[in-house]
């Protein structure tokens, strides 16, 4: 059996082996003995989808500590899209540790933050003045969204849609749709949150511009544009179902609120910094959103936040309103510096473009074969398969599930999503090499076999 001293477990990082390896039983013994440490000492509220504990990471693959390697294709929710222990990220923090950890931006700033503004307002999508303040959490970003939206219309309604996920503070759980485990017994939740009806082409079957006529009218009817600060969504959604809205949903979303005066806000949490083969996913269909939210793949899995978005909302609240501690911390944003980088060095929005027609090929032919795969959608390295009853719309969640835990004792890392739980999410790191992707789909091809 491999040994936790050696090499591939010291170091991570790109030079693991990209291989699946799997050499105990899935978890195997040291795992097992931090499971039972951990329920002595750890919430029980915090769940973790796979059963095996981390040793090191790198390239496609996670190293466990009995020595399994799994092949990655969750990225940690979609964060670590350069990579696990990224080369570049690794030199820019271990530098950044060595000058300062920490002084607080609104204490004594450094030129890190300002250039990380400087680049996130040339990357989003628009051409036109923008600014950015630097958070710590993807949810930290959407509630000083809001916040600026507030403070920028004097409006205070905020709409939000079917399925949205936009994370698990107060205003946030209050923003995302599914309640358990995200809201379940944590009211009351803020108020002037309101839903609306989102485009999902395999449920509803209508086009773009009809889907959004529908949102459009449920708004009117049940906010009006004069109470309404902003319209928030994922341009496609991620822990909600990996949902693509039909073409030209997005655009007339985002051009109804423009004619009334409503900031439109893009959730990029899940979506940006090269995941869909875009630097950012309202790309895809020209969209210009008035603030963009950052966050996940942004810092190469350092926790890094951000806001960017038109010069003139992003400097409506007062001096001070917008900050936090260790909002843009320092090694975070040398790590996203770092990260940005490595995306334009290694031509990381054409490798997300690649890792699509891989995922699409690959799945289109289980799909053909297998009709529990009702729908098979996404873009860029951010690809779902919904399951259902053959013939039907009806979720299977069961299934769902039993394929993410039979892939994890094979060797593969997958992820389930979705209001109902019955959508498989793929989203490997851009890092991964081809070679192990079509292995790991071999090995759900066989899962999904043996699963009948
Ligand atoms: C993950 C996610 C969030 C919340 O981010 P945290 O860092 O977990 O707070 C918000 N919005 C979207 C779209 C996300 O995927």
């Amino acid at each position: 059996m491999t040994t936790l001293d050696s090499q591939q477990l010291t170091t991570g990082g790109p030079t693991l082996p990209q291989e699946i390896r799997v050499l105990t039983e899935v978890p195997g013994p040291r795992s097992r003995a931090l499971a039972a440490r951990r329920s002595a000492a750890v919430s029980a509220a915090v769940g973790s989808s796979m059963p095996f504990y981390a040793a090191a990471a790198g390239g496609g693959v996670v190293v466990d500590v009995d020595g399994n390697s799994y092949a990655d294709l969750g990225s940690g929710i979609a964060v670590t899209t350069v990579g696990n222990s990224a080369p570049g990220v690794v030199d820019a923090v271990t530098e950044q540790v060595r000058s300062f950890t920490h002084t607080c931006f609104m204490i004594t700033p450094y030129d890190s933050y300002v250039e990380l503004a400087e680049r996130l307002a040339a990357l989003t999508p628009g051409d036109f003045a923008k600014k950015t303040a630097l958070f710590t959490s993807g949810a930290e970003a959407v509630e000083n969204a809001v916040k600026i939206a507030r403070a920028h219309t004097g409006r205070q309604a905020v709409v939000v849609f079917d399925h949205a996920y936009h994370g698990r503070t107060n205003l946030t759980m209050a923003m995302t749709a599914k309640v358990v485990p995200y809201k379940n017994g944590f009211g009351p939740f803020a108020p002037e949150v309101y839903r609306a009806p989102l485009s999902y082409p395999f449920r509803d079957g209508l086009d773009g511009p009809a889907a959004a006529a529908r949102a459009i009218a449920v708004i009117e009817k049940q906010v009006g544009a004069a109470n309404l600060a902003a319209v928030v969504i994922e341009p496609i959604q991620g822990e909600g179902g990996f949902v693509v809205p039909a073409p030209g949903f997005l655009p007339a979303l985002a051009a109804w609120a423009k004619e009334n005066g409503v900031v439109f806000v893009a959730d990029e949490v899940q979506t940006g910094i090269a995941r869909t083969g875009a630097w950012f996913a309202s790309e895809h269909e020209g969209v210009e959103p008035d603030l963009v939210t950052i966050a996940k793949g942004v810092a190469g899995g350092l926790p890094l936040s951000a806001v960017t978005g038109r010069a003139e909302l992003m400097d409506a609240p007062v001096p001070g309103g917008l900050g936090g501690t260790y909002g843009g911390n320092p090694v975070a944003t040398a790590a996203a510096l770092a990260t940005l980088e490595t995306v334009e060095r290694d031509g990381l929005l054409q490798r997300a473009r690649q890792v699509e027609i891989l995922l699409l090929r690959r799945l289109h032919a289980l799909a053909a074969r297998d009709a529990r795969l009702g729908d098979v959608r996404g873009r860029g390295a951010m690809v779902a398969v919904e399951l259902v009853r053959p013939g039907t719309t009806e979720p299977d969640a069961a299934l769902a599930k039993r394929v993410a835990t039979e892939a994890a004792q094979r060797g593969v890392i997958v992820l389930t999503c979705g209001t109902d739980g019955n959508v498989l999410r793929f989203l490997p790191p851009l890092s991964a090499p081809d070679a192990l992707l079509e292995q790991a789909f071999d090995v759900l091809d066989a899962v999904f076999a043996d699963a009948r």
